[in-house]
């Protein structure tokens, strides 16, 4: 038994990715811009989303509630 196997080839190291709430992508937050609000701090995979997240964070924060992209169509 050796157990001189120092070759990191298939490191699938998930567990550190984390989600920008603006756009849902998988971001690493040791390369991803991060944005502190309301004492967490966010990471988002752009400039852009972090500008639209600071603009209006309550948006990407609340939880999906109300599905308002499918309305009802039994709305007469
Ligand atoms: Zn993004």
């Amino acid at each position: 038994m050796q157990h001189d196997h120092e070759h990191h080839q298939s490191v699938t190291k998930t567990s550190q990715s984390v989600t920008d709430p603006v756009c849902g992508m998988q971001v690493d937050p040791n390369t991803a811009l991060t944005l502190d609000h309301d004492g967490t701090t966010y990471h988002f995979c752009s400039d852009r989303c972090r500008d639209r997240f600071r603009h209006d964070p309550a948006s990407f924060l609340t939880p999906l509630k109300t599905p308002t992209t499918r309305p009802r169509a039994t709305r007469t």
